[in-house]
């Protein structure tokens, strides 16, 4: 099974892509979160990555679509996985179709996860991670017990720069302007699904899994 998260940066995409990885018994895949181990190891690629991660900007197509193929390629994806983040433009899309054809293969679904703008501007401005083991946080809905402390380890826990408000609207303008057509891309392919990314979490796998089987 390979499944394309859609949505707007913070609609909720990682959340849901983990518990279906979990369930399937597949990886799930996120670029940015690839970009964010590299960027913690230092390699070239992740401070490369940094620079448009924190302008809230795309990571150009060429260094993006390299290190996705490489992972999919790993045996670990042979039974299928769940992509989060990737594609973000039709050019990524186009080379991922094509690669897959290559192959005799394809994706099956391409899941929408439809949020509105005003939610997305409130859950990530309220987002909170922790800089050493990158726990997640939300200073409404899920804070701290002591504020700017991890629970779970100590470590600092900050407002990622790519969350800062400024930044979130401008991520928001080049979600529309470069991500959002993917969902024509994948409705005009048959393979679209929707889930309502305002839905309770708790209830999130079942939506998903609801509506993986409308045709
Ligand atoms: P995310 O954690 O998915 O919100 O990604 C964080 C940042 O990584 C994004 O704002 C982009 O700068 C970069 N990034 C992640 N995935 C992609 C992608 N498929 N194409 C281009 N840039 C990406």
């Amino acid at each position: 099974m390979k499944i394309i998260m859609l949505g707007a940066p913070g609609a909720g995409k990682g959340t849901r892509a983990a518990l279906m990885a979990e369930h399937y018994g597949i990886p799930h895949i996120s670029t940015g979160d690839i970009f964010r181990a590299n960027l913690k190891a230092g390699t070239e690629l992740g401070l490369e990555a940094k620079k448009y991660m924190d302008a809230g900007t795309l990571v150009p197509d060429d260094l993006t679509v390299k290190i996705l193929l490489d992972r999919v390629a790993q045996k670990d994806c042979q039974k299928g996985y769940i992509l989060d983040g990737f594609p973000r433009t039709i050019h990524q899309a186009e080379v991922l179709e094509a690669e897959l054809e290559k192959l005799n293969d394809k994706i099956d679904f391409a899941i929408d996860v439809d949020v509105s703008d005003q939610i997305i501007e409130e859950r990530m401005g309220g987002r909170r991670v922790c800089t050493k083991c990158g726990a997640t946080y939300h200073v409404v809905h899920a804070p701290t017990k002591v504020e700017g402390a991890c629970d779970k380890c100590d470590g600092e826990v900050i407002l990622r720069a790519d969350d800062a408000p400024e930044t979130v609207r401008y991520r928001l303008k080049v979600y529309h302007e470069q991500t959002k057509p993917l969902i024509d891309f994948y409705k005009k392919r048959g393979i679209l699904r929707y889930v309502d990314g305002s839905g309770s979490l708790s209830e999130a796998l079942t939506a998903v899994i609801e509506a993986l089987k409308q045709g």
